[in-house]
Order: structure tokens, then C-alpha cells, then sequence
């Protein structure tokens, strides 16, 4: 059997700097890489531990010792961030594809395309097909 050849949507993608990893996007083909690496890196945690510090410091004289237990709400707010800030690399800016909802829920995942498509399809009446549809 013969390996098709990509067929991206979109072949001058921006590319990030210190990107994190490539990949292309399984509905359109477009070549991806996202910066932001979902789990906390050590860069994150040398911040978390200078934010305790500092906050910490702060609020010592009110609450003694246990303004450290900050830490812990530093880092929960860390974790938000980075998870919330990798779901918005990556969707798929030419499709809508998202990943992680795939993952989660197909239906959700589905209608999400269809309705960016919808949307594109408002702003630019001229392409009107699906990606997936080509292939
Ligand atoms: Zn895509």
C-alpha cells in the first residue's frame, strides 16, 4: 500500500521559537508545534519557589509560618495556567481540530469543527468543504 503524501491545509505555518514539539494536524494535515509543555518544567517550579518566598515573606508577619502553605496555591495557579494555555496551542487554527477534546468527547470535538467551519465559511464564502472530505 502506498503512503499518501501529506496534503497540508495550510503549508507556511507559523513557526514558534522554542517550539516544544511538531506534529501535523490529523484532520487537515497541517504541520503544528506548540511552546508549552503541559506539565510544569523546572524553570516553573524556580518561579513558584520565588513567588512563595516573596508572598510568603509578606505575609509572615500576619499569619507566621503557615504563609507558606501559599506554595500550594501558587502552584495550583501555575497548573491552571499552563494546562489552560496548552488547550489554546492546540486547536488547530486552520480547522478547529482539538486534540484534547478528541480525546475527551468525539461528539463535542466533531461539532466544534463543524461549527468553525461554519464560521469560516461566513467570513470567506468561497471554500466550502471540510478538509476531512478531500482525503
Ligand atoms: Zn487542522
Amino acid at each position: 500500500m502506498m503512503r499518501k503524501k501529506p496534503n497540508p491545509l495550510e503549508t507556511r505555518v507559523y513557526k514558534y521559537k522554542n517550539k516544544n514539539r511538531n506534529f501535523f494536524c490529523p484532520l487537515c494535515r497541517t504541520e503544528r508545534n506548540v511552546t508549552v509543555n503541559p506539565r510544569l518544567t523546572k524553570k516553573n517550579i524556580v518561579q513558584i519557589s520565588l513567588t512563595t518566598v516573596m508572598l510568603g515573606s509578606l505575609l509572615f508577619p500576619v499569619f507566621g509560618p503557615e504563609s507558606f502553605f501559599v506554595f500550594f496555591l501558587i502552584w495550583g495557579f501555575f497548573e491552571l495556567a499552563i494546562r489552560s494555555d496548552y488547550k489554546k496551542q492546540i486547536s488547530c487554527p486552520h480547522c478547529g481540530f482539538d486534540a484534547t477534546l478528541y480525546k475527551r468527547d468525539v461528539k463535542v470535538a466533531r461539532q466544534k469543527v463543524t461549527d468553525f467551519w461554519a464560521q469560516k465559511n461566513q467570513a470567506n464564502p468561497s471554500i466550502s468543504e471540510i478538509p476531512a472530505s478531500r482525503s
